[in-house]
């Protein structure tokens, strides 16, 4: 040896170190055991919405603060916990999903080990709130090093918000190994991807530094789906989604014509049992299956999804569950490849777009369904110019379009937009979102768009309330105030807001779900309305629609702005509840006349 080279067995020092064998301290266990299911933000947002799904929620949340270490939440709206389970839930192996290792074989959840929120609370201080009903509600505290988890009364609609504040901050050696926030952030959010592509009947929000990143609302099936998360809309129809069965299994596969071949593989995603999973030779026999159909050394954008009887699959070989072991893989490969050689030969002609649909989705006639979208949009654009003379306030009757609304908010959202009619073309001045749409290019107010969707959601159905956890006392200006809140009681009721008289003072008991000003602010917006007369449920809901709105600034994806900007073009009244526009065109034909053309 060298001199000069370094000893490399000097800092492990083998010799000296104690050879006797010690059983761990359980809370040293507990936290080199939930390294292998908790090794960053996204495994948190992994688990939490893998049991936000199995609850049956069906409107889910992501909220994540710097990159997700320092708080990740998820919210659902599902089936909640009551208090002896929440007291139960994060202890280890606790778990409502499987009784027994025989029940594996038959699980449908996604979770079955009881080991997540046992992790999360290892590595991170956790808190849940939790409700079955809505009447009752429950919230527990517990973090690293506890044993005890505070348990208290709470309130809270039914369902339940998972949260891990300060992930790893008492474990520094693994805090070093995450990488920089925006890089979290992407993986926490590709997390949300992996779930909501399999389920596209839920809606699913993502939410990053207090600003929504991407919204997902609920569509018809997978196709949809797959173009909301990961193409632009115009693409989703080189979409193809075929059906095939082997025994004890089938498999779906969406899967991009050549018109949308890509360089790399980013955009190939396997599913078992609705967990996607790392399966090189499923992805294989994708890429067989297309063979000849794509140009050399591209690869198709899809999605394979299986689903198999559970007994011939261990999910249980992964504590992540990224892998999966089948007993004949064989088999699925063989029933992906012939699936896909069949169809691509089929497809095989000058316009397989078109083509195989009616061969391969004689239930789909999507087509014909998406022309007709399209001409209802340029209708609606004749119909209604942006020029057109300002109506005052009074020209805004909600009845017309209570009826009409589809009856989507931004919390609210099933109808499915139907793609294909327009395209997102682009963002500009931190505020407009610009979409073509036949010969017309539409620059809509993202504010304003949502401003009236939100509005006329408000008025269309009763406002969620939400009781303070302390009631807001507060006293009036004089005896006008007084009169106006005692005989305004019930009306103030339907719109979210629960005044009760406490003595010589009153109080707030409950405001709006989603509530977000201050105490002053709130008791001013109240009182104000008082001068709205009539118009009190449209002030009101003027009122929570400006606030709840997305703001000039904030980013949404394409899915999200291309969703906002449907259902803004669909509105019956496209102008925000103050009476602005919501969206202008800009024609064609006077882009070309602008530089001479015509
Ligand atoms: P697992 O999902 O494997 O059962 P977890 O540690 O992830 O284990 O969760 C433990 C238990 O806590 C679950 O079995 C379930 O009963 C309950 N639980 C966790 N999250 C939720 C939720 N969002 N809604 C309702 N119950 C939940
Ligand atoms: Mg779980």
């Amino acid at each position: 040896m060298v001199d000069t080279a370094p000893d490399r067995t000097k800092g492990l020092d083998l010799r000296n170190r104690d050879h006797r064998i010690q059983l761990l301290p359980p809370e040293e266990a507990r936290k080199i055991a939930a390294g292998e299911v908790i090794d960053r933000p996204a495994a948190l947002v992994r688990e939490f919405l893998d049991n936000a799904i199995d609850a049956g929620g069906e409107q889910i949340e992501v909220l994540i603060e710097e990159g997700g270490g320092r708080r990740t939440e998820v919210i659902d709206d599902g089936a909640g916990m009551g208090r002896d389970d929440l007291g139960l839930c994060w202890l280890t192996h606790a778990t409502s999903k499987i009784r027994s290792l025989d029940d594996l074989a038959s699980a449908e959840t996604l979770g079955f080990r009881g080991e997540a929120l046992a992790a999360a609370a290892a590595v991170a201080r956790l808190e849940i709130l939790t409700s079955t009903d809505g009447r009752e509600a429950w919230q527990l505290e517990v973090g690293p090093g506890k044993t005890e988890p505070r348990i208290e009364q709470a309130r809270r609609k039914k369902g339940t918000s998972v949260r891990a504040l300060g992930l790893f901050d008492t474990i520094p050696a693994r805090k070093r190994f995450l990488k920089r926030e925006g890089t979290e952030a992407l993986l926490c959010r590709q997390a949300l991807i992996d779930k909501a592509l399999v389920l596209p009947e839920r809606s699913f929000r993502f939410t990053q530094d207090g600003k929504l990143k991407t919204w997902l609302p609920a569509v018809p099936g997978l196709k949809e789906r797959f173009t909301q998360c990961l193409l632009d809309s115009p693409e989703g129809n080189f979409l193809h989604e075929i059906q095939a069965v082997g025994a004890g299994f089938s498999v779906t596969l969406v899967i991009g014509g050549p018109e949308l071949y890509r360089n790399d593989r980013r955009q190939q995603y396997v599913f078992a049992n609705r967990r996607r999973i790392q399966d090189y030779g499923l992805l294989q026999a994708l890429e067989y299956g297309v063979q000849g159909w794509f140009p050399n050394g591209t690869h198709p954008v899809g999605a394979v999804y299986v689903e198999i009887d559970p007994a011939l699959a261990d999910f249980n070989i992964h504590p992540a569950k990224r892998e999966v072991r089948f007993a004949d893989p064989g088999a699925i490969h063989h029933v992906i490849t012939q699936t896909l050689r069949d169809f691509t030969h089929h497809a095989g002609n000058s316009n397989p777009a078109h083509q195989t649909a009616s061969v391969y989705n004689p239930a789909g006639g999507e087509y014909g369904d998406r022309h007709a979208g399209a001409l209802a949009i340029a209708a609606l654009l004749d119909q209604k110019p942006a020029f057109a003379p300002l109506p005052g306030r009074d020209a805004v009757e909600p009845t017309a379009y209570q009826a009409g609304d589809r009856d989507r908010s931004f919390a609210v959202a099933e109808a499915s937009p139907q793609y294909g009619g327009i395209r997102l073309a682009g963002r500009v001045f931190d505020l407009f979102l610009l979409v073509e749409a036949g010969d017309k290019l539409l620059i809509i107010d993202q504010h304003a768009a949502h401003e009236r969707i939100l509005y006329n959601a408000f008025l269309s159905k009763p406002i969620p309330k939400q009781e303070l956890l302390v009631p807001l006392p507060f006293s009036t200006a004089g005896a006008d105030e007084d009169r106006f809140l005692s005989s305004h009681r019930e009306d103030l009721a339907r719109l979210g807001i629960i005044i009760e008289e406490d003595e010589d003072n009153w109080r707030i008991a409950a405001l709006p779900a989603n509530w977000k000003l201050g105490d002053a602010e709130t008791v001013k917006e109240i009182l104000e309305l008082r001068t709205a007369g009539e118009n009190m449920a449209e002030r009101w809901a003027a009122t929570l629609s400006c606030h709840a709105a997305i703001k000039d600034g904030d980013y949404l994806d394409d899915s999200a702005a291309l969703a906002l900007a449907e259902e803004a073009l669909s509105l019956p009244q496209p102008r925000c509840p103050h009476g602005r526009p919501v969206w202008t065109t800009l024609t064609k034909e006077n882009l070309y006349r602008a530089v001479h053309r015509l």
